[in-house]
């Protein structure tokens, strides 16, 4: 049996979940997954088991930690640690997300286990022989694991999400968490989400580079990502100079993301941006030197500067829609 960690913000499932799920169940089709952090998380149980169950999780373990508030790492580990015990799961699988990544290298470090991150592909045996993402998947390693659980996340987008129902059917379980296992939890947040479509799920991605200028320059970008139902992305220059939030920064060290559309704006094309982005299904650029690595990989190119062609871009959007 394969137990799948379902991360989650405040009660939203993340939507690389149910990639995780898909991979589990692509192992092996008695998939269990498990919600850490019940009503008290924000989690509305049934509704997100039900969202599980539609990518073939068989039975949802919910697990309620009082003072879990909505994310507490080493408690949530605590949890999947025993769930792994009571199960007698042969894999723990999780989305390579920042939580899943940090929960399952806890469950790791407690049982000493190895932890396979930014995996592609498992083939379990003795030993497992695992593919998976290093330099943000420019390299792909193979390498073979030895352990009697397979402790695994799974690189973004590697697997596409498929639907495959199932029961879903809800188990509470009782974890033995600490005061110590709570010490690490979110407390507060600061900065506002935009209430809008997130990266991971947005169909279209409006980015922007340090070629919009500054901070003024992404006004026009969230327009373009309004009128499209989009949102925007940007680079790590951008964060760096604090123009946007780290939240929207695409790449290696942000999310890496799979839009129906991402339009660049004024960006170079780092590899550390490209691998962030590079999964998107069609790829404009617009930038001012025709030499610019992104423009080798974009599926169009626009040569010009951002200030004349973004305002075009946006009238015609508009006039298309009127
Ligand atoms: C360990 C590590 C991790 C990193 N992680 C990330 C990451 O997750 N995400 C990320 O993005 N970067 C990351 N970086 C940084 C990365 O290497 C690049 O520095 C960064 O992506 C460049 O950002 P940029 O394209 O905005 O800026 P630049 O490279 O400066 O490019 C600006 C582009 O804008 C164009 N331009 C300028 N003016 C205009 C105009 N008016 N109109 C049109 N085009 C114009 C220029 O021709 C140029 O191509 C990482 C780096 C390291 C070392």
């Amino acid at each position: 049996m394969m137990l799948v960690f379902a991360d989650h913000d405040r009660g939203t499932i993340d939507p690389l979940t149910f990639q995780a799920l898909t991979f589990a169940r692509n192992l092996d089709p008695d998939v269990q997954a498990v919600l850490v952090g019940g009503g008290g998380a924000g989690l509305d149980v049934t509704a997100a088991a039900a969202e599980l169950a539609q990518y073939g999780a068989q039975i949802v373990h919910v697990v309620e930690i009082a003072g879990y508030s909505d994310y507490a790492p080493l408690a949530a580990a605590r949890a999947l640690v025993e769930l792994l015990v009571s199960t007698g799961a042969k894999a723990l699988v999780a989305a390579s997300s920042a939580r899943g990544n940090e929960v399952l290298a806890h469950v790791a470090a407690i049982t000493d286990r190895p932890f396979t991150a930014d995996c592609y592909s498992i083939s379990i045996g003795d030993p497992h022989q695992i593919v998976r993402a290093r330099w943000a998947g420019n390299l792909h390693e193979e390498v073979d694991v030895t352990a009697d659980v397979v402790i695994a996340t799974v690189f973004p987008h590697s697997t596409e999400a498929t639907p495959a129902p199932a029961a879903g059917t809800l188990k509470e379980f009782t974890a033995t968490v600490s005061e110590h296992d709570l010490a690490v939890r979110v407390i507060n947040r600061i900065g506002a989400s935009t209430g809008g479509v997130t990266l991971p799920e947005a169909k279209v991605i409006v980015s922007g580079g340090r070629g919009m200028g500054g901070p003024e320059g992404f006004t026009i970008l969230e327009e373009i990502a309004g009128a499209l139902g989009g949102t925007v992305g940007c680079t790590r220059v951008v964060t760096s100079a604090g123009w946007r939030p780290h939240a929207e920064q695409v790449g290696q060290t942000g999310t890496k993301v799979a839009p129906d559309l991402y339009l660049a704006c004024g960006i170079s094309g780092a590899t550390q941006h490209l691998a962030g982005c590079k999964n998107s299904k069609t790829l404009i650029a617009i930038n001012t030197d025709a030499d610019a690595t992104i423009m080798n990989h974009a599926d169009y190119i626009i040569v010009g500067d951002v200030n004349q062609i973004l305002p075009l871009v946006l009238n015609e959007i508009q006039a298309s829609k009127s």
